[in-house]
């Protein structure tokens, strides 16, 4: 089957935030509801291009700002993939939200729609950090869509912080994650400031700048996070993710497992399971997208089918962010000796130098190896 997951990128935004590099810019309603037709038509296009796949077992709707969407678009979007591809037993369905742009009433009517996971974007609950980043939303905002979601019956909470701010403090960052761990999502996902090159905050931090808290400083935000975190019961089951028992993003893991997905949007990238899998992406401009939809073709631009080489390469890199690691005997059995020799080699290796540890019949990433996990994947590619 080539995918039985769908990823649906929405890439509008009430304005551009100073550090985000993702596909996303303002937008209006027009736009928004152009994007939401066409992203129907694409989905139209692609079942009856890929007619075995499905049934779908996780859908994304992410952005950008897809809670900017009416629940009415959304609920159009979802009724639309169930009708195409059906959904599995439990099929979990995400919403990433900005907490600036939902309402009670907003709330209710997604829950309603079929949405049954929310990621709130909180980043952090300080309103001179929240400005500096330049979100729409302050911290009064974000802790009233948190009781909004929950007032209107989302059982899975997924809240997004970012550490290494400008300006922002080791106490900063453990005040918030007290405040955040007696809110008790279901789910968190902790992230370190990236500075990306393209971005105004390029520009306003360079390299090296001294208003940023330094590598050293921002790794200690990040183990006092999986220490506070896993000491409050989250299992620290990804690199930057951690949940409660039974709450894993089900969509990020697929990715991780390298499951077939169709992205559908502008900018939307897609891992079709035909032989060892081929990716493809959409082209990341809104009217170039438009346009080939609207004509009725398919905006994939696809890469060479994956190597059985490229395809055990992916498994090692995207396997090993998960805690629960991956299985070399399986990996061997799959992909032949051969190819598997020189893995064999570098996983030793890195469990020597105390990256990588065996943990019964899986190797995964020690908590060092976890901190420095771009030095371990760099020997699988
Ligand atoms: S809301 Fe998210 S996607 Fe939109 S500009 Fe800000 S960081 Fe980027």
């Amino acid at each position: 089957m080539p995918f039985s997951r769908l990823y649906l990128h929405i890439p509008w935004c009430l304005n551009k935030c100073g550090y985000c590099a993702f596909f996303s810019a303002p937008g209006t309603p027009s736009q928004r509801a152009e994007t939401v037709r066409l992203s129907l038509r694409e989905m139209e296009l692609a079942a009856r291009r890929y007619t075995a796949a499905g049934p779908l077992a996780s859908v994304y709707l992410g952005g950008g700002t897809p809670s900017l969407l009416t629940p009415e678009q959304v609920s159009r979007l979802l009724n639309r993939s169930r009708d195409l591809w059906g959904y599995q037993t439990a099929c979990e369905i995400t919403l990433e939200a900005n907490p600036g742009t939902v309402t009670p009433p907003s709330l209710a009517a997604f829950r309603q729609a079929g949405v049954n996971r929310l990621s709130l974007g909180i980043q952090t609950l300080d309103d001179r950090l929240l400005q500096a980043l330049g979100r729409i939303h302050n911290g009064a905002q974000a802790r009233n869509a948190y009781a909004a979601a929950r007032a209107a019956g989302f059982t899975s909470i997924s809240l997004d912080l970012i550490c290494g701010l400008p300006g922002q403090s080791h106490s900063d960052w453990l005040l918030l994650l007290h405040e955040v761990i007696a809110l008790a999502p279901e789910h968190l996902s902790v992230y370190s400031l990236t500075i990306e090159a393209g971005t105004p905050f390029y520009r306003r931090y360079p390299p090296g700048s001294k208003a940023l808290p330094d590598d050293d400083q921002t790794a200690a935000m990040l183990e006092e996070a999986d220490h506070l975190l896993t000491g409050a019961g989250y299992g620290h089951y990804e690199i930057a993710n951690f949940a409660l028992p039974g709450h894993h993003s089900r969509h990020n893991c697929g990715y991780w497992q390298r499951d077939g997905y169709l992205g559908v949007g502008p900018g939307a990238h897609s891992l079709l399971l035909q032989g060892w899998g081929r990716r493809c992406s959409n082209p990341a401009d809104h009217r170039q997208w438009a346009d080939l939809i609207g004509s009725g073709r398919l905006a994939q631009v696809a890469e060479p089918p994956l190597t059985a080489a490229e395809a055990l390469s992916e498994q090692l890199f995207l396997g090993l962010r998960m805690a629960d690691g991956v299985t070399p005997e399986s990996c061997l059995q799959q992909f032949g000796p051969a190819l598997w020799a020189p893995h064999g080699e570098s996983i030793v290796e890195l469990i020597a130098t105390g990256l990588l540890e065996r943990c019964g019949d899986r190797v995964a990433l020690t908590r060092r190896g976890m901190l420095l996990a771009n030095q371990v994947f760099l020997k699988f590619l």
